[in-house]
């Protein structure tokens, strides 16, 4: 079983849990909602990182299943469900296999045209990493500052900091929270969590 800070969840209860993801989860959480799709990149990434927030693999199954509207349940069996079971350990050398950590989220694999896997910080355009932040709620006056940090290659010091304004958006005192860079997202989502509790 696949228990994680936010216990057993289950496939109904990923949609009231992306408040808690960090940008990169998101935005694959969304597009996979908009497109009822995501390829390879995107869901080995996504996959994986809620495999670590506690989805079992038989809710795993079902959230992916249904997740997908639009094919068959033949499609699914047949070019997903294996995949996904991969990622458990369940088939081929029946690894393990971790969530991705931002290091690797940022320097390999970038995505191409119609993937949405990577960092929002390092892999958006300057227009969409700006409408990002401004649906976040961050002033325009401090829009600078993450684009500084975004060109000077500071990507998770600029997560940090989006989670800390956030945060303090809603009230919640974000240096308790965070006292460390954030590196991986499922540290994000471990964090914002925990303040809801
Ligand atoms: Fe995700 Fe890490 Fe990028 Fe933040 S810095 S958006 S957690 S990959």
């Amino acid at each position: 079983q696949t228990k994680g800070t936010a216990g057993a969840v289950t496939a109904d209860e990923v949609d009231s849990l992306v408040a808690h993801f960090p940008p990169c989860m998101r935005h694959l959480h969304m597009s996979l909602r908009h497109d009822k799709h995501l390829r390879h990149g995107g869901r080995m990434q996504y996959g994986l990182f809620l495999k670590a927030i506690g989805l079992p693999i038989e809710e795993a199954l079902v959230f992916w299943r249904r997740a997908f509207a639009n094919m068959t349940e033949d499609q699914f069996q047949k070019g997903y469900a294996y995949n996904i079971r991969h990622n458990y350990g369940l088939e081929g050398k029946r690894a393990d296999y971790k969530p991705y950590d931002c290091m690797r989220i940022i320097t390999s694999n970038p995505p191409s045209t119609g993937d949405h896997h990577g960092c929002p910080f390092r892999h958006f355009s300057s227009q969409n990493l700006e409408e990002m932040l401004f649906r976040y709620g961050v002033p325009q006056t401090q829009i600078r500052e993450f684009t500084n940090l975004v060109s000077e290659k500071h990507f998770n010091v600029a997560c940090t900091r989006l989670f800390e304004l956030t945060k303090k958006l809603q009230g919640a005192d974000a240096s308790a929270l965070v006292r460390e860079l954030i590196t991986h997202p499922n540290q994000w989502f471990e964090a914002s969590y925990k303040s809801s509790k």
